[in-house]
Protein backbone atom coordinates (compact mmCIF):
# COMPACT_ATOMS: atom_id res chain seq x y z
CA UNK A 1 0.00 0.00 0.00
CA UNK A 2 1.28 3.38 -0.89
CA UNK A 3 2.45 5.35 2.20
CA UNK A 4 0.28 8.42 2.63
CA UNK A 5 3.33 11.01 2.43
CA UNK A 6 3.84 9.52 -1.08
CA UNK A 7 3.20 12.98 -3.04
CA UNK A 8 1.16 12.49 -6.37
CA UNK A 9 4.21 13.47 -8.27
CA UNK A 10 7.81 14.07 -8.15
CA UNK A 11 7.85 17.89 -9.21
CA UNK A 12 5.29 21.17 -9.61
CA UNK A 13 5.53 22.96 -12.56
CA UNK A 14 3.14 25.73 -13.66
CA UNK A 15 0.30 25.04 -11.77
CA UNK A 16 0.82 21.07 -11.70
CA UNK A 17 2.03 18.25 -10.73
CA UNK A 18 4.58 16.72 -12.72
CA UNK A 19 6.35 12.95 -13.03
CA UNK A 20 9.51 12.25 -15.22
CA UNK A 21 10.53 8.83 -13.81
CA UNK A 22 13.80 9.26 -16.09
CA UNK A 23 15.41 11.15 -13.28
CA UNK A 24 17.58 9.26 -10.34
CA UNK A 25 15.37 7.87 -7.73
CA UNK A 26 15.39 9.25 -4.60
CA UNK A 27 14.20 7.43 -1.53
CA UNK A 28 12.67 9.26 1.32
CA UNK A 29 13.72 7.62 4.84
CA UNK A 30 11.45 8.32 7.89
CA UNK A 31 14.08 8.49 10.58
CA UNK A 32 12.08 7.25 13.17
CA UNK A 33 11.61 3.29 11.33
CA UNK A 34 13.99 3.59 8.72
CA UNK A 35 11.34 2.75 6.60
CA UNK A 36 11.61 3.76 2.86
CA UNK A 37 8.17 6.21 3.12
CA UNK A 38 8.37 7.67 -0.23
CA UNK A 39 9.95 8.24 -3.74
CA UNK A 40 10.54 10.87 -5.80
CA UNK A 41 13.31 11.37 -8.81
CA UNK A 42 15.43 14.06 -9.67
CA UNK A 43 14.90 16.82 -12.14
CA UNK A 44 16.12 15.84 -16.12
CA UNK A 45 17.25 18.33 -18.00
CA UNK A 46 14.28 18.23 -19.85
CA UNK A 47 12.06 18.95 -16.18
CA UNK A 48 14.55 21.80 -15.01
CA UNK A 49 13.90 23.57 -17.81
CA UNK A 50 9.98 23.19 -17.91
CA UNK A 51 9.95 24.86 -14.40
CA UNK A 52 12.09 27.72 -15.91
CA UNK A 53 10.05 28.08 -19.06
CA UNK A 54 7.03 28.42 -16.61
CA UNK A 55 8.26 30.60 -14.24
CA UNK A 56 9.52 32.83 -16.81
CA UNK A 57 6.16 33.16 -17.92
CA UNK A 58 4.58 33.62 -14.70
CA UNK A 59 6.80 36.29 -13.68
CA UNK A 60 4.79 38.60 -16.48
CA UNK A 61 1.52 37.81 -15.49
CA UNK A 62 2.26 37.72 -11.34
CA UNK A 63 4.00 40.86 -11.67
CA UNK A 64 1.13 43.11 -13.27
CA UNK A 65 -0.99 42.36 -10.44
CA UNK A 66 -1.16 45.07 -8.00
CA UNK A 67 0.41 44.54 -4.98
CA UNK A 68 -3.01 44.25 -2.92
CA UNK A 69 -4.08 41.47 -5.43
CA UNK A 70 -0.51 39.53 -4.77
CA UNK A 71 -0.75 39.62 -0.84
CA UNK A 72 -4.44 38.42 -0.50
CA UNK A 73 -3.04 35.32 -2.50
CA UNK A 74 -0.45 35.14 -0.42
CA UNK A 75 -2.14 35.69 2.96
CA UNK A 76 -4.79 33.14 1.52
CA UNK A 77 -2.47 30.34 1.34
CA UNK A 78 -1.20 31.24 5.18
CA UNK A 79 -5.17 30.87 6.31
CA UNK A 80 -4.93 27.24 4.45
CA UNK A 81 -1.46 26.08 6.16
CA UNK A 82 -2.84 27.13 9.46
CA UNK A 83 -6.35 25.02 8.70
CA UNK A 84 -4.34 22.50 7.86
CA UNK A 85 -1.50 23.06 10.44
CA UNK A 86 -2.00 18.87 11.89
CA UNK A 87 -1.87 17.70 8.44
CA UNK A 88 0.86 19.29 7.28
CA UNK A 89 2.95 19.10 10.95
CA UNK A 90 2.36 15.38 10.33
CA UNK A 91 4.11 15.10 6.88
CA UNK A 92 7.21 17.64 8.31
CA UNK A 93 7.94 14.98 10.92
CA UNK A 94 7.65 11.74 7.90
CA UNK A 95 9.80 14.11 6.17
CA UNK A 96 12.45 15.18 8.90
CA UNK A 97 12.12 13.00 11.97
CA UNK A 98 11.27 16.05 14.33
CA UNK A 99 9.03 15.49 16.81
CA UNK A 100 5.21 16.35 16.58
CA UNK A 101 5.66 18.41 19.83
CA UNK A 102 7.62 20.99 17.44
CA UNK A 103 6.16 20.80 13.89
CA UNK A 104 2.92 21.70 15.12
CA UNK A 105 4.24 24.97 16.49
CA UNK A 106 7.35 25.37 14.42
CA UNK A 107 6.98 24.65 10.69
CA UNK A 108 3.24 25.55 8.87
CA UNK A 109 2.96 28.15 11.15
CA UNK A 110 6.22 29.77 10.55
CA UNK A 111 5.53 29.42 7.37
CA UNK A 112 2.07 30.54 7.38
CA UNK A 113 3.86 33.63 9.37
CA UNK A 114 5.66 34.44 6.62
CA UNK A 115 2.86 33.92 3.45
CA UNK A 116 0.95 36.56 5.73
CA UNK A 117 3.59 39.29 6.59
CA UNK A 118 4.83 39.54 3.07
CA UNK A 119 1.07 39.34 1.65
CA UNK A 120 0.68 41.93 4.22
CA UNK A 121 3.41 44.28 2.88
CA UNK A 122 2.84 43.28 -0.72
CA UNK A 123 0.63 46.35 -1.31
CA UNK A 124 2.77 48.40 0.17
CA UNK A 125 5.96 48.02 -1.70
CA UNK A 126 6.59 51.78 -3.62
CA UNK A 127 9.30 54.14 -4.94
CA UNK A 128 9.81 57.10 -3.92
CA UNK A 129 9.71 61.01 -5.52
CA UNK A 130 13.05 62.88 -4.83
CA UNK A 131 13.06 66.97 -5.71
CA UNK A 132 15.64 68.34 -7.55
CA UNK A 133 14.22 71.91 -7.93
CA UNK A 134 11.77 71.90 -10.78
CA UNK A 135 12.89 68.96 -12.00
CA UNK A 136 12.66 65.36 -10.03
CA UNK A 137 13.65 61.67 -10.03
CA UNK A 138 11.46 58.60 -9.28
CA UNK A 139 12.17 55.26 -8.15
CA UNK A 140 10.34 52.17 -9.11
CA UNK A 141 10.76 49.21 -6.79
CA UNK A 142 10.70 46.47 -9.50
CA UNK A 143 10.67 42.43 -8.86
CA UNK A 144 14.42 41.00 -10.20
CA UNK A 145 12.42 38.44 -12.23
CA UNK A 146 13.06 34.29 -11.64
CA UNK A 147 14.32 33.50 -8.21
CA UNK A 148 15.97 29.94 -7.38
CA UNK A 149 15.52 28.88 -3.71
CA UNK A 150 17.84 26.21 -2.30
CA UNK A 151 16.75 24.80 0.75
CA UNK A 152 18.66 22.59 3.76
CA UNK A 153 16.77 19.66 5.12
CA UNK A 154 15.97 20.75 8.20
CA UNK A 155 13.08 23.49 7.79
CA UNK A 156 11.34 22.08 4.78
CA UNK A 157 8.26 24.10 4.88
CA UNK A 158 9.74 27.18 6.64
CA UNK A 159 12.56 27.08 4.42
CA UNK A 160 10.11 27.13 1.49
CA UNK A 161 7.64 29.86 2.57
CA UNK A 162 10.94 32.16 4.17
CA UNK A 163 11.98 32.18 0.42
CA UNK A 164 8.45 32.05 -1.33
CA UNK A 165 6.68 34.57 0.71
CA UNK A 166 8.87 37.54 0.26
CA UNK A 167 9.72 36.68 -3.98
CA UNK A 168 6.29 36.35 -4.56
CA UNK A 169 5.31 39.61 -2.66
CA UNK A 170 7.85 42.14 -4.51
CA UNK A 171 6.34 40.41 -8.05
CA UNK A 172 8.93 37.54 -8.64
CA UNK A 173 8.28 33.74 -9.65
CA UNK A 174 10.44 31.15 -7.80
CA UNK A 175 11.89 27.41 -8.74
CA UNK A 176 12.06 25.80 -5.38
CA UNK A 177 14.36 22.96 -5.14
CA UNK A 178 14.24 21.34 -1.73
CA UNK A 179 17.00 19.14 -0.40
CA UNK A 180 17.09 15.84 -1.57
CA UNK A 181 17.03 14.63 2.22
CA UNK A 182 13.47 15.73 2.76
CA UNK A 183 11.38 16.82 -0.49
CA UNK A 184 8.26 16.37 0.26
CA UNK A 185 6.76 19.27 1.84
CA UNK A 186 7.57 22.36 -0.58
CA UNK A 187 4.73 20.45 -3.11
CA UNK A 188 2.21 21.04 -0.34
CA UNK A 189 3.02 24.41 -0.43
CA UNK A 190 3.21 24.90 -3.92
CA UNK A 191 0.30 23.14 -3.81
CA UNK A 192 -1.73 25.61 -1.25
CA UNK A 193 -0.22 28.79 -2.80
CA UNK A 194 -2.37 27.66 -6.37
CA UNK A 195 -5.47 26.18 -4.37
CA UNK A 196 -5.06 30.21 -2.90
CA UNK A 197 -5.38 31.46 -6.32
CA UNK A 198 -1.70 31.97 -7.75
CA UNK A 199 -1.22 32.28 -11.36
CA UNK A 200 0.51 28.93 -12.69
CA UNK A 201 4.18 29.18 -13.14
CA UNK A 202 4.91 31.09 -10.17
CA UNK A 203 6.26 28.89 -8.03
CA UNK A 204 7.29 25.65 -8.94
CA UNK A 205 9.62 23.01 -7.33
CA UNK A 206 11.81 20.34 -8.44
CA UNK A 207 13.55 17.71 -7.06
CA UNK A 208 17.23 16.54 -7.17
CA UNK A 209 21.13 16.82 -5.86
CA UNK A 210 23.42 19.14 -5.81
CA UNK A 211 23.58 18.91 -9.49
CA UNK A 212 20.18 20.11 -10.27
CA UNK A 213 20.65 22.87 -7.97
CA UNK A 214 23.89 23.54 -10.19
CA UNK A 215 21.63 23.55 -13.45
CA UNK A 216 19.15 26.25 -12.14
CA UNK A 217 21.76 28.35 -10.14
CA UNK A 218 23.66 28.77 -13.61
CA UNK A 219 20.71 28.97 -15.99
CA UNK A 220 20.21 32.64 -18.02
CA UNK A 221 16.76 32.80 -17.76
CA UNK A 222 17.37 33.02 -13.45
CA UNK A 223 17.87 36.51 -11.77
CA UNK A 224 18.27 35.82 -8.11
CA UNK A 225 19.69 32.43 -6.19
CA UNK A 226 18.84 32.19 -2.20
CA UNK A 227 20.39 29.09 -0.55
CA UNK A 228 20.04 28.10 2.77
CA UNK A 229 22.87 25.19 3.19
CA UNK A 230 26.32 24.80 4.53
CA UNK A 231 29.42 27.43 4.11
CA UNK A 232 30.90 24.89 1.17
CA UNK A 233 27.70 24.71 -0.80
CA UNK A 234 27.36 28.60 0.11
CA UNK A 235 30.90 29.07 -1.72
CA UNK A 236 29.98 27.16 -4.62
CA UNK A 237 26.66 28.76 -5.63
CA UNK A 238 27.88 31.77 -4.82
CA UNK A 239 31.03 31.46 -7.02
CA UNK A 240 28.53 30.05 -9.48
CA UNK A 241 26.10 32.78 -9.54
CA UNK A 242 28.96 35.50 -9.61
CA UNK A 243 29.85 34.27 -12.80
CA UNK A 244 26.33 36.33 -14.53
CA UNK A 245 26.17 38.71 -11.69
CA UNK A 246 22.91 37.48 -9.77
CA UNK A 247 21.77 38.58 -6.94
CA UNK A 248 22.51 35.93 -4.13
CA UNK A 249 21.14 35.74 -0.60
CA UNK A 250 23.31 32.80 1.34
CA UNK A 251 22.22 31.81 4.60
CA UNK A 252 24.46 28.88 5.77
CA UNK A 253 25.90 27.47 8.74
CA UNK A 254 27.42 28.56 12.32
CA UNK A 255 29.44 27.59 15.46
CA UNK A 256 27.44 30.61 17.30
CA UNK A 257 28.43 31.68 20.44
CA UNK A 258 26.15 32.06 23.99
CA UNK A 259 27.69 33.48 27.01
CA UNK A 260 26.80 33.36 30.35
CA UNK A 261 27.97 35.51 33.07
CA UNK A 262 28.41 35.03 36.66
CA UNK A 263 25.26 37.01 37.28
CA UNK A 264 22.44 35.25 34.96
CA UNK A 265 19.39 33.55 36.07
CA UNK A 266 20.73 30.20 35.79
CA UNK A 267 17.12 28.73 34.99
CA UNK A 268 16.56 31.05 32.24
CA UNK A 269 20.44 30.35 30.81
CA UNK A 270 19.87 26.85 31.14
CA UNK A 271 16.89 27.07 29.33
CA UNK A 272 18.72 29.07 26.57
CA UNK A 273 21.36 26.40 25.82
CA UNK A 274 18.69 23.85 25.71
CA UNK A 275 16.48 25.80 23.30
CA UNK A 276 19.91 26.65 21.69
CA UNK A 277 21.33 23.33 21.49
CA UNK A 278 18.81 20.62 21.58
CA UNK A 279 15.69 21.63 19.40
CA UNK A 280 15.09 19.95 16.43
CA UNK A 281 17.70 17.20 17.95
CA UNK A 282 20.49 20.14 17.35
CA UNK A 283 19.41 20.28 13.68
CA UNK A 284 19.43 24.17 13.52
CA UNK A 285 21.67 26.49 12.06
CA UNK A 286 21.64 29.47 14.76
CA UNK A 287 22.56 26.97 17.67
CA UNK A 288 24.29 28.20 20.31
CA UNK A 289 26.79 25.12 20.42
CA UNK A 290 29.85 27.07 22.33
CA UNK A 291 28.22 27.91 25.13
CA UNK A 292 31.11 30.19 27.58
CA UNK A 293 30.19 30.18 31.34
CA UNK A 294 31.77 32.10 33.86
CA UNK A 295 33.79 30.35 36.37
CA UNK A 296 32.00 31.28 38.79
CA UNK A 297 28.58 29.79 38.03
CA UNK A 298 30.25 27.31 35.59
CA UNK A 299 29.37 24.21 38.35
CA UNK A 300 26.01 25.12 38.87
CA UNK A 301 25.24 25.81 35.44
CA UNK A 302 26.50 22.19 34.46
CA UNK A 303 24.47 20.47 37.69
CA UNK A 304 21.16 22.47 36.27
CA UNK A 305 21.97 21.40 33.22
CA UNK A 306 22.67 17.53 33.72
CA UNK A 307 19.05 17.55 35.88
CA UNK A 308 17.20 19.45 32.77
CA UNK A 309 18.51 17.40 29.83
CA UNK A 310 17.83 14.32 31.99
CA UNK A 311 13.98 15.25 31.32
CA UNK A 312 14.32 15.16 27.80
CA UNK A 313 11.57 12.46 26.30
CA UNK A 314 13.00 10.42 23.41
CA UNK A 315 10.74 8.39 21.47
CA UNK A 316 8.45 7.87 18.65
CA UNK A 317 8.07 11.33 17.01
CA UNK A 318 4.51 11.09 16.51
CA UNK A 319 3.46 11.49 19.81
CA UNK A 320 3.38 14.06 21.08
CA UNK A 321 5.00 13.94 24.46
CA UNK A 322 7.96 13.51 23.01
CA UNK A 323 10.22 16.16 22.96
CA UNK A 324 13.67 14.84 21.46
CA UNK A 325 13.68 13.30 18.01
CA UNK A 326 16.74 11.23 15.97
CA UNK A 327 18.82 12.76 13.22
CA UNK A 328 17.47 13.04 9.95
CA UNK A 329 19.65 10.43 8.57
CA UNK A 330 21.96 7.31 9.40
CA UNK A 331 24.86 9.50 7.48
CA UNK A 332 23.79 12.52 9.62
CA UNK A 333 23.45 10.46 12.70
CA UNK A 334 27.24 8.55 12.14
CA UNK A 335 28.65 12.66 11.03
CA UNK A 336 27.67 13.74 14.49
CA UNK A 337 28.67 10.11 16.53
CA UNK A 338 32.44 11.01 14.86
CA UNK A 339 32.43 14.16 16.38
CA UNK A 340 31.23 12.54 20.05
CA UNK A 341 33.90 10.71 19.82
CA UNK A 342 36.53 13.58 18.55
CA UNK A 343 35.49 15.13 21.57
CA UNK A 344 36.31 12.25 23.85
CA UNK A 345 39.75 11.83 22.35
CA UNK A 346 40.59 15.40 22.55
CA UNK A 347 39.59 15.26 26.42
CA UNK A 348 36.57 17.06 26.62
CA UNK A 349 34.33 16.01 29.89
CA UNK A 350 31.34 14.43 28.96
CA UNK A 351 28.83 15.32 31.54
CA UNK A 352 26.02 14.09 29.97
CA UNK A 353 24.86 11.51 26.67
CA UNK A 354 27.95 10.65 24.31
CA UNK A 355 26.16 7.89 22.61
CA UNK A 356 23.48 6.53 20.92
CA UNK A 357 20.18 5.98 22.35
CA UNK A 358 19.38 2.50 22.92
CA UNK A 359 16.36 2.41 20.27
CA UNK A 360 14.85 2.07 17.00
CA UNK A 361 15.58 5.30 14.56
CA UNK A 362 18.80 7.16 14.01
CA UNK A 363 18.81 8.72 17.45
CA UNK A 364 21.41 10.10 19.56
CA UNK A 365 21.19 10.84 23.11
CA UNK A 366 21.34 14.57 24.15
CA UNK A 367 25.42 15.30 24.95
CA UNK A 368 27.22 17.76 26.99
CA UNK A 369 30.78 18.28 27.07
CA UNK A 370 32.04 20.63 29.18
CA UNK A 371 36.17 21.98 30.05
CA UNK A 372 35.71 22.63 25.99
CA UNK A 373 38.88 24.48 25.15
CA UNK A 374 39.13 26.79 22.16
CA UNK A 375 41.10 24.64 19.71
CA UNK A 376 39.01 21.31 20.17
CA UNK A 377 37.42 20.02 17.25
CA UNK A 378 33.95 20.16 18.72
CA UNK A 379 34.92 23.83 19.74
CA UNK A 380 35.60 24.56 16.32
CA UNK A 381 33.63 23.10 13.12
CA UNK A 382 29.67 23.19 13.24
CA UNK A 383 28.34 19.43 14.20
CA UNK A 384 24.90 19.80 13.63
CA UNK A 385 23.90 17.60 15.81
CA UNK A 386 22.44 17.55 19.56
CA UNK A 387 25.93 18.19 20.76
CA UNK A 388 27.16 20.90 23.27
CA UNK A 389 30.53 22.62 24.17
CA UNK A 390 30.54 24.23 27.17
CA UNK A 391 33.44 26.48 27.80
CA UNK A 392 35.01 28.59 30.61
CA UNK A 393 35.69 32.29 31.03
CA UNK A 394 36.94 34.83 32.97
CA UNK A 395 36.45 38.62 31.72
CA UNK A 396 34.26 39.85 29.47
CA UNK A 397 37.41 41.46 27.53
CA UNK A 398 38.31 37.51 27.07
CA UNK A 399 34.97 36.15 26.38
CA UNK A 400 34.02 38.18 23.22
CA UNK A 401 37.67 37.88 21.68
CA UNK A 402 37.12 34.00 22.12
CA UNK A 403 33.60 33.77 20.43
CA UNK A 404 34.77 35.94 17.70
CA UNK A 405 37.76 33.75 16.52
CA UNK A 406 35.65 32.04 14.38
CA UNK A 407 34.96 32.17 10.55
CA UNK A 408 31.15 31.75 11.08
CA UNK A 409 28.83 34.95 12.32
CA UNK A 410 24.86 33.64 11.92
CA UNK A 411 23.79 34.44 16.28
CA UNK A 412 24.84 34.77 19.42
CA UNK A 413 23.67 35.13 22.54
CA UNK A 414 24.05 36.84 25.90
CA UNK A 415 22.80 35.65 29.24
CA UNK A 416 23.19 38.26 32.34
CA UNK A 417 21.21 40.97 34.21
CA UNK A 418 23.55 43.97 33.68
CA UNK A 419 21.82 45.34 30.45
CA UNK A 420 24.80 47.93 29.97
CA UNK A 421 26.80 45.05 29.81
CA UNK A 422 24.58 42.79 27.63
CA UNK A 423 24.11 45.67 24.91
CA UNK A 424 27.83 46.36 24.99
CA UNK A 425 28.86 42.41 24.73
CA UNK A 426 26.40 42.13 21.58
CA UNK A 427 27.95 45.69 20.17
CA UNK A 428 30.79 43.75 20.27
CA UNK A 429 30.45 40.29 18.92
CA UNK A 430 30.39 39.43 15.17
CA UNK A 431 27.25 38.01 14.52
CA UNK A 432 23.97 38.50 12.41
CA UNK A 433 21.02 37.46 14.41
CA UNK A 434 21.84 38.40 18.61
CA UNK A 435 19.40 37.39 21.72
CA UNK A 436 19.61 38.71 25.26
CA UNK A 437 18.59 36.58 27.91
CA UNK A 438 16.64 34.63 25.29
CA UNK A 439 18.19 31.94 22.70
CA UNK A 440 16.64 31.20 18.76
CA UNK A 441 13.52 33.07 18.62
CA UNK A 442 12.97 33.77 14.98
CA UNK A 443 9.86 35.64 14.41
CA UNK A 444 9.28 36.80 10.82
CA UNK A 445 9.20 40.71 11.70
CA UNK A 446 12.80 40.01 12.44
CA UNK A 447 16.08 40.14 10.26
CA UNK A 448 17.65 36.76 10.18
CA UNK A 449 20.88 35.97 8.56
CA UNK A 450 24.83 35.92 9.64
CA UNK A 451 27.95 37.68 8.78
CA UNK A 452 31.22 36.60 8.14
CA UNK A 453 31.38 32.92 6.37
CA UNK A 454 27.61 32.23 7.71
CA UNK A 455 26.02 34.43 4.89
CA UNK A 456 24.80 37.35 2.60
CA UNK A 457 22.14 39.09 2.82
CA UNK A 458 18.90 38.90 5.28
CA UNK A 459 15.66 37.03 5.41
CA UNK A 460 12.56 37.40 7.22
CA UNK A 461 11.12 41.65 7.78
CA UNK A 462 11.37 44.07 5.14
CA UNK A 463 14.95 43.58 5.42
CA UNK A 464 14.22 40.39 3.27
CA UNK A 465 11.92 42.95 0.44
CA UNK A 466 14.99 44.81 -0.53
CA UNK A 467 17.05 41.53 -1.35
CA UNK A 468 13.90 40.49 -3.81
CA UNK A 469 13.79 43.77 -5.95
CA UNK A 470 15.55 46.27 -7.12
CA UNK A 471 15.29 49.99 -7.79
CA UNK A 472 14.77 51.99 -11.02
CA UNK A 473 15.27 55.64 -10.65
CA UNK A 474 13.87 57.76 -13.28
CA UNK A 475 15.27 61.36 -13.22
CA UNK A 476 12.32 63.76 -15.04
CA UNK A 477 13.39 66.64 -16.83
CA UNK A 478 11.06 69.59 -16.82
CA UNK A 479 13.03 72.55 -18.95
CA UNK A 480 15.46 72.51 -21.45
CA UNK A 481 18.86 70.04 -22.21
CA UNK A 482 21.62 72.13 -21.63
CA UNK A 483 24.95 70.57 -23.43
CA UNK A 484 28.45 71.93 -24.35
CA UNK A 485 27.90 72.00 -28.00
P1 LIG B 1 24.03 21.37 2.02
O1 LIG B 1 24.92 22.54 1.84
O2 LIG B 1 24.61 20.03 1.90
O3 LIG B 1 22.81 21.42 0.97
C1 LIG B 1 21.95 22.52 0.90
C2 LIG B 1 21.23 22.50 -0.43
O4 LIG B 1 22.15 22.83 -1.48
C3 LIG B 1 20.62 21.15 -0.82
O5 LIG B 1 19.36 21.37 -1.40
C4 LIG B 1 21.61 20.62 -1.84
O6 LIG B 1 21.03 19.72 -2.77
C5 LIG B 1 22.04 21.89 -2.53
N1 LIG B 1 23.33 21.84 -3.21
C6 LIG B 1 24.42 21.10 -2.88
N2 LIG B 1 25.43 21.36 -3.74
C7 LIG B 1 24.98 22.29 -4.62
C8 LIG B 1 25.56 22.96 -5.74
N3 LIG B 1 26.81 22.74 -6.12
N4 LIG B 1 24.80 23.86 -6.41
C9 LIG B 1 23.53 24.12 -6.02
N5 LIG B 1 22.93 23.51 -4.99
C10 LIG B 1 23.64 22.60 -4.28
O7 LIG B 1 23.33 21.59 3.43
P2 LIG B 1 22.41 20.58 4.25
O8 LIG B 1 23.28 19.49 4.77
O9 LIG B 1 21.21 20.25 3.46
O10 LIG B 1 21.93 21.51 5.46
C11 LIG B 1 22.70 21.73 6.59
C12 LIG B 1 23.44 23.04 6.48
O11 LIG B 1 22.54 24.09 6.23
C13 LIG B 1 24.13 23.41 7.77
O12 LIG B 1 25.41 23.93 7.49
C14 LIG B 1 23.25 24.48 8.36
O13 LIG B 1 23.88 25.37 9.23
C15 LIG B 1 22.75 25.16 7.13
N6 LIG B 1 21.50 25.88 7.40
C16 LIG B 1 21.51 27.25 7.42
C17 LIG B 1 20.35 27.96 7.73
C18 LIG B 1 20.35 29.47 7.77
O14 LIG B 1 19.27 30.03 7.65
N7 LIG B 1 21.46 30.13 7.92
C19 LIG B 1 19.18 27.27 8.01
C20 LIG B 1 19.19 25.88 7.97
C21 LIG B 1 20.37 25.20 7.67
Amino acid sequence: MTHPAQPKASHFINGEYVEDTGGTPIPVIYAYSGEQIATVYAATPAIVDAALESAKAGQKIWAKMSGTERGRVLRRAADIMRERNYDLSVLETYDTGKPMQETLVADATSGADALEYFGGLAGSLTGEHIPMGEDWVYTIREALGVCVGIGAWNYPTQIACWKGAPALACGNSMVFKPSETTPLCALKVAEILFEAGLPAGVYNVVQGMGEVGGALVTDPRVDKVSLTGSVPTGKKVYAAAAADMKHVTMELGGKSPMIVFDDADIDNAVGGAINGNFYSSGQVCSNGTRVFVQKGIKEKFLARLAERVGNAVLGDPMDEATSFGPMVTQNQMDIVMGYVEKGKAEGARLICGGKRADMDGFFIEPTVFADVTDDMTIAREEIFGPVMSVLDFDTEEEVVARANDTEFGLSAGVFTKDFTRAHRVIGNLEAGSCFINSYNDAPVEAPFGGVKASGVGRENSKEAIKHFSQVKSVYVRMGDVEAAF
